[in-house]
């Protein structure tokens, strides 16, 4: 049996000597590039096949066992060629070969026997097992970072298919149910629960919320990294936060009181007779949590707003001001 020879470093664009980083860095590049749900109906098949064969050289490479039998096949097969396992390779499978629809290569099927999807053992040649961790980003408001909340996410999700437990294939015909493909997809809604005072980066773990289990295994984990939106009042430093408060001339020069938003509310903040434009006021303790769980600061940047248009009375007195500091 001949099949074709699939090249899985080519398929991930690293070198033969990647280590595990580089492979896992570069398959979670093309695995978002190429996820299906990220295309359009016209795109979905290319990007489908190209999904497949992304996750098949990582289910391979990604694995030192798996990895270093492949690495033994040697160097000198190039992708398409046609394979043909060495003598006395040892280790293969002929029987396992492709059912239709199971998202491997005849080439994985024959050398690695048995081969899953998404990184799970398939159908009922294997036991239970776990479904793929799968992690995603969380555009969240700067309030809801700070605040805690709730919030309802749609997610499509692919679930395997109870009919033919993932094999695509019921009494030696094509699944109805899946439609060969093992899988049923579909849209679930779930609600994230967001601790208070998350920051840009943090990981919310939803557990058993990932990629679907086999025969019976647990679900794998959904993570979610946290994405703060852009904000119209307030600009985020790591755990400090800077807004902008406008003065008139003579708020500045002989000093206020001013009404400052903060996460907390508003609260009143003591301008300074003097203050300068682009001077930054430092109200304590009004930022976001940081790391240590010790609040930042939130900083008011001045501006001036000199006044475009001036009753008499105050143009007279502005005029005033510019005699007295001539000494006329
Ligand atoms: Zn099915």
């Amino acid at each position: 049996m001949a099949v074709k020879f699939q090249d899985y470093y080519q398929t991930l664009g690293v070198g033969k000597n990647a280590t595990e980083k580089e492979i896992k860095t570069a398959y979670r590049k093309l695995a978002r590039k190429w996820h299906p749900d990220l295309h359009t109906d016209k795109e979905k098949a290319a990007s489908e096949e190209k999904f497949k064969q992304i996750n098949e050289a990582y289910e391979v490479l990604s694995d030192p066992e798996k990895r270093s039998k492949y690495d033994r096949l040697g160097a000198n097969w190039r992708d398409g060629d046609n394979f043909r396992p060495p003598p006395g390779a040892g280790g293969f499978n002929y029987n396992a070969g492709g059912g239709a629809g199971n998202g491997f290569s005849d080439f994985f099927e024959m050398f690695f026997g048995g081969g899953s999807f998404n990184g799970a053992p398939r159908g009922a040649r294997r036991g239970p097992s776990r479904g793929q961790d799968i992690e995603s980003d969380l555009e969240i408001t700067l309030e809801e970072a700070y605040r805690g909340g709730e919030k309802a996410l749609q997610l499509s999700s692919r679930e395997v298919c109870p009919a033919c437990g993932g094999d695509g294939i019921n009494n030696n015909s094509f699944c109805a149910r899946c439609g060969g493909t093992g899988f049923n997809s579909g849209l679930k809604t779930i609600t994230v629960k967001i601790p208070p005072g998350v920051r840009e980066g943090s990981r919310i773990r939803l557990k058993g919320q990932g990629g679907g289990g086999f025969n019976g295994g647990p679900g794998g984990d959904l993570f979610l990294k946290v994405r703060l939106l852009p904000h119209s009042l307030y600009q985020v430093q790591g755990s400090d936060l800077e807004t902008e408060i406008v003065l008139t001339p003579d708020q500045a020069v002989l000093g206020d009181h001013a009404d400052v938003s903060t996460l907390d509310g508003p609260v009143s903040v003591k301008i300074p007779a003097g203050t300068g434009a682009g001077k930054r006021l430092r109200l304590r303790g009004k930022g976001l949590p940081g790391r240590d769980g010790a609040r930042g600061d939130q900083y008011v940047r001045i501006k001036i707003d000199i006044p475009s248009h001036l009753t008499s009375e105050e143009e007279q007195l502005y005029r005033r001001l510019a005699e007295l500091r001539k000494g006329v």
